[in-house]
């Protein structure tokens, strides 16, 4: 779950990181009565899921009273990167004399957290790591000292970033609060870009961005209200409302597996034989036949499909009931790509029993329906 700059910064005063205070506004009526009680300049920052809102005209300082509207006006009608704006953060304008970037987040290859930080900070970090990849400084952690970071040790990393020794120590500070944040909020991702240096020398989180682990959400009933919908994969909570875990990628090889486990080796399989998987998805334990048909039509809702693959082994799940599905399936809609069926375990001969005489293709084992997937899938 991403959340957003005002309840990230929230976060951050919660835990110590200083970061300007604001208020949201969702008119610009009421944008004008927290910058009149502010005092001006104040900025007025669209509050979106995306990065670039500068850019896109979403960020605006204003230093004069009668502005405030126009400008809360304009940002409020804004879509950017298909997200509507619906609120805007008004908080107080700083004098920004250096920008810096920071951030904490698990970096999977190296199966590690790490601190990224670039001196060059508040425009795209992804650009730098383009054009200038010797600018980008890693520090790893450990995920036992995370919580608790030594501030010490912290010093030669964050030295790099400031030259002057107290911005470095404030941020070495920042550092391990940022540590202890991530850890206690189950995040993947805290970034501060840019983490600014005021005109009285203060080292300050002038953006905040967040991505909380969904999967640790139900120990967080702090964060639930953070919740965004407009940023979510509308077919992903489908997914998780029919008891579905979906997960949509880049291939064209829709799967539908039984079991998160298989359905990553199934998704391994087919990378091995060339393929590409065009989703991750897990129907469960259960073998209720209408979460079939509920998954074929995730899976085709893909414009990119060029062959599904269904990978069953039939425990708890009955492999006569996932052929009803797909009969079902079949008969309730048109499905324009061929379908590719593993089907064993319980129940297997009833199963292939119902798809006899179908156009399906049936196949025994992974591996020659991975090939044949592969096959179809890469065709142009
Ligand atoms: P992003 O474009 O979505 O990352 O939004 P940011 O919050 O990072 O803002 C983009 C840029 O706007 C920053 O890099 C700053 O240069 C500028 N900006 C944001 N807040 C202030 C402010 O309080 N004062 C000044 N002078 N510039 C600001
Ligand atoms: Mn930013």
């Amino acid at each position: 779950m991403k959340i957003h700059e005002y309840q990230a910064k929230e976060l951050f005063r919660q835990y110590g990181i200083p970061a300007p205070d604001g208020a949201v506004a969702t008119t610009a009526d009421e944008a004008v009565a927290i910058a009149t009680k502010m005092g001006l300049p104040v900025v007025i920052k669209a509050q979106v899921h995306v990065g670039g809102r500068g850019k896109a005209g979403g960020v605006k300082v204003v230093t004069e009273k009668d502005q405030v509207k126009s400008v809360a006006e304009k940002i409020l009608a804004l879509t950017i990167k298909d997200l509507p704006v619906r609120k805007v953060l008004v908080t107080p304008a700083v004098v920004i004399k250096k920008e810096v970037y920071l951030s904490i987040l698990i970096d999977r290859g190296a199966r590690a957290i790490v601190f990224i930080g670039c001196a060059d900070g508040g425009v795209e970090i992804e650009e730098t790591a383009k054009t200038h990849p010797e600018k980008i400084l890693r520090h790893e952690v450990t995920a036992t000292e995370c919580a608790k970071l030594d501030k010490a040790k912290l010093l030669p990393f964050a030295s790099k970033l400031f030259d002057d020794p107290k911005q470095a120590a404030a941020a070495a500070d920042m550092m391990v609060k940022m540590g202890k944040l991530f850890m206690e909020k189950d995040a993947s991702l805290v970034e501060i870009n840019p983490l600014i240096v005021d005109d009285k020398g203060e080292v300050i989180a002038l953006d905040g961005k967040m991505m909380i682990d969904d999967n640790a959400l139900f120990r967080h009933d702090e964060l639930i209200g953070y919740r965004d919908m407009d940023s979510e994969d509308q077919d992903e909570l489908d997914a998780k409302d029919a008891g579905l875990s979906f997960i949509r990628l880049d291939g064209t090889i829709g799967c539908m597996v039984n079991g998160a486990g298989l359905a990553m080796a199934t998704m391994d399989t087919i990378k091995h034989f060339g393929g590409s998987p065009a989703n991750f998805l897990d129907v469960g334990g259960s073998s209720d036949p209408k979460k079939v048909v509920i998954a074929f039509k995730m899976i085709l809702k893909d414009p990119g499909i060029k062959v599904i693959l269904v990978n069953i082994f039939g425990g708890i799940t009955r492999c006569d009931d996932i052929a009803k599905g797909i009969l079902a399936s079949m008969q309730e809609f048109n499905v324009p790509v061929p379908i590719i069926i593993r089907l064993v375990g319980t129940n297997e001969k009833e199963g292939r029993a119902l798809l006899e005489g179908t156009a399906l293709t049936t196949v025994t084992s992974l591996e020659e329906g991975a090939v044949k997937a592969a096959k179809i899938g890469s065709l142009t």
